[in-house]
């Protein structure tokens, strides 16, 4: 192995760095290889023949993206002008004769980066897109502050084109919100996390209301099989860790889903209490635009729609659950439109899945899909 000078990329500089403790793979190794090789080690050096080689940059980055933590050395022909691009790859540091200044020269020059990469530096067109999309977002909450759920929903349509879906859980408030859609546009996407917990009467009650609604494109979200096979065989992880089962059931399908959608309208509104009580028409969480049309209603407002639209309540509102999910998680509750049932006795009301940057975890598994 080369006896090269050693520098850091990353900030704060690594220091005092042995270089001879790495693994050494080629930049010309496949990924299958460089990855059992990467299994267990705490540094991995990769060499370039040629600085014009970007099967190195390559390397890096996906072992970056497949969980790889530790050190990532970039040895041989490297440029001090690739320093920013090998750091972005996921590089710690550079060995090789080039002087040490470098990356702070290119630092100094370049403040942005142009493209996705593993050190997870905002590219320039991101940036601009979400600086865009959170003005218009700010122009429709002082447009719509005071609108009705039509108008807010027929604005985000227009906003959002054909990027926009609902997301419905055909709980005990849900067919009010289709019921508006149905008349806006029946053929918008309703997405409904089907995580395999429903009560029997939910899943009646959805088809029911599809068919009565005339809506045209309600899409299942199923957890993914190989994950609930790894993470939840017994489908009883709602038992020991129920943030763990939303996540595999839920917020990870969503995810997946949102990556076709720039809004999703929710069926929020202030009165659920919790972290719903200052609900804006339209969040923007610097990835995903919530709308959110129905967020100023009260719950009297809202059975006055059931009232005047003739529509059919869930079957289990009768039996007192104000709010109804999964079977393991719901639990009857005083009030309308409360979340006390859900995951009672535990502090939580929420499943995760109105988290912001929900699109980014959707990305890194497309990442991880397209390698
Ligand atoms: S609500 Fe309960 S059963 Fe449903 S995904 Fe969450 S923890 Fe699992």
């Amino acid at each position: 192995m080369r006896n090269d000078a050693a520098y850091a990329l990353a900030e704060p500089p690594v220091q005092n760095a042995n270089d001879n403790a790495a693994v050494e793979i080629d930049a010309a190794t496949p990924f299958a290889d460089a990855e059992r090789l990467a299994a267990g080690a705490d540094e991995i050096a990769i060499r370039f023949e040629k600085f014009t080689d970007g099967r190195g940059f390559s390397l890096a980055s996906m072992l970056r993206d497949r969980g790889f933590t530790g050190k990532l050395t970039a040895r041989g022909d490297v440029l001090p002008d690739q320093a920013g691009l090998l750091r972005r790859a996921g590089f710690d540091k550079i060995a090789s004769d080039i002087k040490p200044q470098s990356p702070r020269w290119r630092r100094r020059h370049f403040s942005h980066a142009y493209q996705p990469a593993a050190a997870g530096d905002e590219p320039a067109y991101l940036a601009r897109a979400r600086a865009a999309r959170a003005a218009l977002v700010e122009k429709l909450n002082h447009e719509y502050a005071d609108a009705s759920p039509e108008a807010i929903i027929t604005a985000a349509t227009r906003a959002f084109g054909g990027r926009i879906a609902m997301l419905s859980s055909f709980g005990t408030e849900a067919a009010a919100g289709l019921a508006v859609l149905a008349r806006i546009a029946p053929e918008m996407p309703v997405l409904f996390l089907d995580t395999g917990m429903h009560f029997a009467q939910t899943l009646t009650y959805r088809d029911e209301l599809v068919a009565r609604l005339g809506l045209t494109n309600v899409i299942p979200l199923a957890p993914d099989k190989d994950e609930l096979a790894a993470e939840d065989p017994e489908a009883r992880l709602f038992e020991a860790d129920t943030a763990a089962c939303c996540d595999v059931r839920k917020v990870r399908p969503l995810a997946r889903a949102m990556a076709s959608f720039d809004a999703l309208i929710t069926g929020r509104k202030r009165y659920h209490g919790g972290e719903r009580e200052d609900l804006p028409p339209f969040e923007f969480d610097g990835d995903v635009v919530k709308v959110n049309p129905f967020a100023a209603l009260s719950a009297k407002e809202v059975a006055a729609i059931y009232r005047t639209l003739k529509l059919p309540a869930h079957p289990m509102a009768a039996m007192g659950y104000p709010s109804i999910g999964c079977w393991p998680c719901t639990a009857p509750a005083e009030g309308d439109g409360t979340r006390e049932g859900r995951w009672a006795g535990q502090d939580r009301t929420e499943c995760g899945i109105f988290d912001p940057r929900l699109k980014e975890r959707a990305a890194r598994t497309r990442s991880y899909r397209l390698i």
